[in-house]
């Protein structure tokens, strides 16, 4: 066995590229023709997890065949105008090409002088200047929000620690501790967790209330943490809650934050991005004053996965917290070798893929106006929703709808058979109909907990959801009730 990777044939091998290509656009435009889940068939899943190792070649039509048949017909669809969980992007046939081009340069965006880390450098220049970062700010595109929380922690723990922290750890003696809101996504506490400081470090506090109430809160626990001889070191604000859009009060964080000498960090994996959005841009006031801020542009730009950011308002710290020098990642000021910071300054991490490529296509085709226009159709719609929810008898809203996130629950109140329910069996059938819908292939809900209670959860993220969508899944939930209550009393 001998002979390169490229193909013997290669008339035959773009004839498969070609048809593999107009496939994956025929699916995005054939999406409403599909549901936006399905339960992978036993079989199916024997057939994949069973696979013994593959020793030997095969043809790759073959192993596209194989793709379509166990593989692409069983997503958890977030190209779907009906699919609402979690907080996913949806895709567009752009990041297709995008992604395809990407993986056509292979380039390792670590470092080096070329082409691609200078448009990864100009993306991120963008994103400063949405959000009023200086001209010394830094950045790196990362795989999402969860990462750019991390680099953000750990940017502020180099600050409060030195550079003894990159020799020495983390030592006994010194007890960083750090605040962030009762929303706060679960990444920031595995971020403390990863940074070595210890999930307890971390305080939760209600910074979503009123500005009055954060600073009171913030102020006091800075103030007894100091006084046990605790070290705070790094407030963290959520713009856009996972569980329901919620947004701190980012101005009074922030300037707590700033009169105490701390860190301020702000998560915006989703919400930051209605900084693109006129009519919505006051709700994040004040994220122009975070010294470290993180997105996802998988999220509300729709750029394939896996792609976040972080920002650093102080670059020098930023490298300061990375940058180190081995001999073979040696810097020239001539040649492939020099362009000088590289990326791997600014991360974890040495090889990098071309995320940014996607990010610049979308950007540059798009246009911003254009996804703040979205953003704010999308908020819209989900205030509308939130609105006939709370007309709806039977359905109880659960959390104002601050954004795009409408979190509900179905309470059978003048339901004859069942009569009230308790919060337990109610939660029950509240999840059992977000299973139906996903099931029935009607739509994809998720779920989340309010005071304690299940809520069925939409996101309206994507920038397929139409208002018939929201009317037809709306209708799905109150049938899916009945039937559900039906079958449970029969
Ligand atoms: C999605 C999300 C995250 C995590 O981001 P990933 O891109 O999934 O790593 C963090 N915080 C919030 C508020 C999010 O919505």
């Amino acid at each position: 066995m001998s002979g390169d990777l490229d193909p013997v044939d290669w008339a035959a091998f773009r004839a498969f590229a070609h048809r593999a290509l107009d496939e994956s656009l025929d699916a995005v435009a054939g999406i409403r023709e599909r549901p936006p889940w399905r339960p992978i068939p036993a079989a199916v899943r024997a057939a994949i997890g069973d696979d013994p190792l593959p020793r030997a070649p095969s043809d790759p039509a073959g192993v596209y065949a194989t793709f379509l048949e166990q593989i692409a017909p069983y997503a958890v669809d977030n190209r779907h105008p009906r699919f609402f969980g979690w907080v996913h992007g949806a895709g567009t046939p752009l990041g297709i090409v995008s992604a395809l081009l990407a993986a056509g340069m292979n380039a390792n965006v670590g470092g080096r002088d070329h082409a691609a880390v200078e448009v990864e450098r100009r993306v991120l220049r963008w994103w400063c200047e949405v959000f009023g970062f200086p001209a010394t700010a830094s950045g790196i595109l990362t795989t999402g929000s969860s990462m750019a929380n991390l680099i953000g922690v750990l940017v502020a723990r180099r600050r409060a620690l030195g550079a003894a922290v990159r020799t020495d750890g983390v030592r006994a003696g010194r007890e960083l501790v750090g605040y962030t809101s009762f929303e706060a996504h679960a990444s920031i506490a595995r971020a403390f967790e990863l940074a070595g400081l210890g999930r307890t470090a971390l305080r939760a506090l209600p910074f979503e209330r009123s500005g009055d109430l954060c600073d009171v809160a913030l102020r006091a626990s800075i103030k007894a943490d100091r006084e046990a001889g605790r070290e705070p070191f790094i407030v963290i604000a959520t713009a856009g809650s996972a569980s329901t859009g919620a947004i701190d009060d980012l101005a009074a964080a922030g300037t707590v934050a700033h009169d105490e000498g701390l860190w301020f960090h702000v998560d915006g994996a989703f919400g930051a991005l209605v900084q693109l959005a006129p009519g919505l841009r006051h709700l994040i006031a004040g994220i122009e004053h975070a010294d470290s801020l993180a997105f996802d542009l998988h999220k509300w730009l729709h750029v394939p996965y896996d792609t976040g950011a972080v920002l650093v308002r102080d670059g020098a710290l930023h490298a300061a917290t990375f940058a180190d020098h081995a001999p073979y990642l040696a810097r020239m000021t001539r040649g492939a070798a020099a362009g000088e910071p590289w990326f791997t300054d600014f991360g974890p991490e040495l090889s990098r893929g071309f995320r940014a490529l996607g990010v610049w296509f979308a950007m540059k085709t798009f246009g911003l106006e254009r996804f703040g226009a979205l953003i704010e159709e999308q908020c819209a719609l989900a205030q509308a929703l939130g609105r006939r929810i709370a007309d709806t008898p039977n359905l109880e809203l659960l959390a104002p709808v601050t954004l795009n996130i409408v979190a509900f629950r179905y309470v059978p109140r003048s339901h004859t058979s069942p009569g009230e329910l308790d919060d337990r069996r109610c939660d029950e059938l509240n999840a059992e109909i977000v299973v139906e819908l996903q099931e029935r292939g009607l739509a994809v809900p998720s779920t989340t907990r309010i005071d304690g209670k299940l809520a069925i959860r939409l996101n309206v993220m994507n920038h397929r959801t139409t208002q018939a969508d929201l009317d037809a899944t709306l209708a799905a939930v109150l049938t899916v009730a009945e039937d559900v209550l039906e079958s449970s009393s029969a």
